[in-house]
């Protein structure tokens, strides 16, 4: 399964997040799957959230 790095905002640091099964059918026309669980806490990210979520963690990791 593919795994990415990425901060997860309940873990509060960088963790591993994993890509489940999708259950919402953003596969079904061969596409990819925007959403990501944090491997760690289960944190669903979606793709499009990861660059404004990452801003805010690395500012909480860096204070
Ligand atoms: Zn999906
Ligand atoms: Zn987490």
């Amino acid at each position: 399964m593919d795994s990415r790095s990425w901060p997860c905002p309940p873990c509060g640091e960088i963790r591993e997040f994993v890509q489940p099964p999708c259950a919402d059918g953003h596969t079904d026309d061969g596409g990819d799957c925007p959403e990501w669980a944090c491997a760690d806490c289960g944190a669903a990210l979606l793709i499009g959230n990861v660059a404004a979520t990452s801003a805010t963690v690395w500012a909480r990791v860096a204070a």
